[in-house]
């Protein structure tokens, strides 16, 4: 039997430095402190980054936590924005606007949940906006905002957030930290991989230079390229193109035109959609959109037609495939970030995907041979997530009821039987997925089911145990609450000077 020390990884080799390769590089470098782990981290300034991704979720916040970032230091350096949520316009159809919050609507009314009396009002004409019961939703309409009670007195002040940022000052960042902490950093480009005959396990990268870089435990962060997990492993990939189609992506930043709210946007388009995120300097922007059903031409011009801002930069255009790779983790090969997988933008998701990879990762970090249990319980973490990921972004295309042919296929084309039983369990009497913990939980469902339109047939019976007037009380009672809170809030751009000066 092998003793102890043989047994555990010590050489990890990391290519890519992008987003991916720098989370993992500074959260390697905090959780295996002391270990006398040695990282080696490779990129190819030549090869450069993808260059994409400004929206996060508020899971983010306890990345930073965990790596002891101070926050109002990283929003200042990343020039970031505060996100409460995300606004869809013309997702249902033309006209309809909805905000997926980083927050709850109202709170539960006697044992029932607040959206079941919500329904019941609305079916009477008696209710608001579902989102104006939201103070994440209604903070963000006035353009305001304020750190978060940490024991909030009631569900009503509870809220999270997320950033707007510059990725790549994100990523710069971080490789500062990794670096200070011990992460050897080379500049290169891998053109070869040398993997054992026998195991199929990855022994060394060799570089343009010629210098050979050896390791036991190699996590692939270098893109959609996936040149360990897919070139060298031949892994596989799970093509998730007839669930989610979009293929492409033109992106461009504009000036401020108008002060920046604390959300990101979404606008449905003919083939697609655009986004816009305003970053403290900047607003990105982008259409995503699927070749099948408009042209490159149109989609460019498309966007540049609908910018709120005069743009300053050229665009630029984005290739990929949405599903994920068949493994993740692959023998002695962890695919984190986009040479894992991509499931578009919509829902800010991959950065999420590439924290909830490296968390895995480190509860689950191997012994040199890397035992099968644990590869396969990482992949099975994964896949997890991935589905869930998959399943919330598909809701908001097929409960569309526009009319352009791309909408009209999306609405009809089949769904993974897990999205089907969740909007029939929604529509016949307002049931909501609950997860333990994660990615969209009831508000994020909540909100596009009844943003898109979809009321259920009944709600909970018990709503009836309530007398007209107590709910129609109690709704007023908790927009008063709202109302007042909001009022008391900072503007967005004010607490962002304010927050800055606490550095
Ligand atoms: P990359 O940024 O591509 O980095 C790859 C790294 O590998 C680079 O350093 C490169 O130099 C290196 N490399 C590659 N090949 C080699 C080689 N042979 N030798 C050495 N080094 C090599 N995510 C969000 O969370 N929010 C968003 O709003 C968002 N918007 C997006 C919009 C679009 C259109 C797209 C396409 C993506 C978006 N994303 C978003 C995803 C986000 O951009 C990525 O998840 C994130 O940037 C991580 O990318 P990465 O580090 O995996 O890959």
């Amino acid at each position: 039997m092998k003793g102890q020390s043989d047994r555990v990884v010590r050489q990890i080799v990391i290519v890519g430095g992008g987003t991916a390769g720098w989370m993992t590089a500074a959260a390697l470098a905090r959780k295996l402190s002391g270990t006398r782990a040695n990282i080696r981290l490779i990129e190819s300034a030549e090869i450069g980054t993808v260059g994409v991704g400004e929206a996060t979720l508020p899971q983010i916040r306890e990345f930073n936590r965990m790596l002891d970032i101070d926050e109002a230091d990283l929003m200042a350096q990343t020039s970031a924005t505060i996100k409460l949520g995300i606004e869809f316009r013309d997702w249902g159809k033309a006209g309809d606007h909805y905000v997926h919050p980083f927050g709850v609507h109202g709170e539960p009314i006697g044992p029932v949940d607040f959206h079941h009396h919500w329904v019941r009002e609305n079916a009477r004409g008696r209710a608001e906006d579902f989102g104006s019961y939201c103070l994440a939703i209604e903070a963000a309409r006035h353009q305001r905002f304020d750190l978060p009670p940490e024991n909030p007195a009631s569900l009503l002040h509870a809220y999270t957030y997320a950033f707007q940022f510059d990725a790549s000052l994100y990523a710069a960042f971080l490789a500062d930290y990794a670096t200070a902490r011990g992460v050897d950093r080379i500049e290169g480009k891998v053109i070869a991989v040398d993997s054992d005959g026998e195991t199929g396990f990855i022994q060394s990268v060799m570089l343009e230079s010629g210098q050979q870089i050896s390791g036991e435990l190699f996590i692939d962060c270098s893109g959609f390229r996936g040149l360990l997990i897919e070139q060298e492993m031949a892994t596989g990939f799970a093509d998730w193109s007839d669930y989610l189609p979009c293929n492409r992506a033109f992106a461009v930043p504009c000036k401020i035109a108008d002060p920046v709210g604390p959300f990101t946007r979404s606008t449905a388009r003919s083939a697609g959609w655009q986004w816009r995120i305003p970053l403290q300097h900047r607003i990105g922007n982008g259409h995503v959109y699927c070749d099948r059903y408009i042209s490159d031409q149109d989609a460019v011009d498309l966007l540049m037609k609908n910018l709120e801002g005069d743009p300053i930069a050229e665009p630029k255009q984005l290739f990929f495939r949405t599903g994920k790779r068949e493994k993740l983790w692959n023998r002695n090969c962890v695919a984190i970030g986009l040479s894992g997988g991509f499931l578009e933008p919509l829902e800010s998701t991959s950065i999420d995907l590439i924290q909830s990879g490296i968390l895995n990762l480190i509860a689950l970090f191997p012994e040199k041979q890397c035992a099968a249990s644990d590869v396969d319980e990482y992949n099975r973490l994964m896949d997890l997530e991935y589905d869930r990921v998959r399943d919330f972004l598909m809701l908001h295309y097929v409960l569309n009821q526009r009319d352009e042919p791309f909408w009209r296929d999306m609405r009809e084309m089949e769904w993974p039987t897990s999205l089907g039983e969740k909007i029939e369990a929604f529509k016949r009497r307002g049931i909501v997925p609950q997860y333990d913990h994660g990615l969209f939980q009831p508000a994020s469902w909540l909100s596009v089911f009844i943003g898109q339109n979809l009321l259920p047939e009944t709600c909970d019976p018990r709503v009836d145990a309530i007398s007209v007037a107590d709910r129609t009380n109690q709704l007023e009672h908790i927009r008063r609450t709202i109302d007042n809170r909001v009022g008391q809030m900072s503007g967005h751009l004010a607490f962002l000077e304010k927050y800055r000066a606490t550095y």
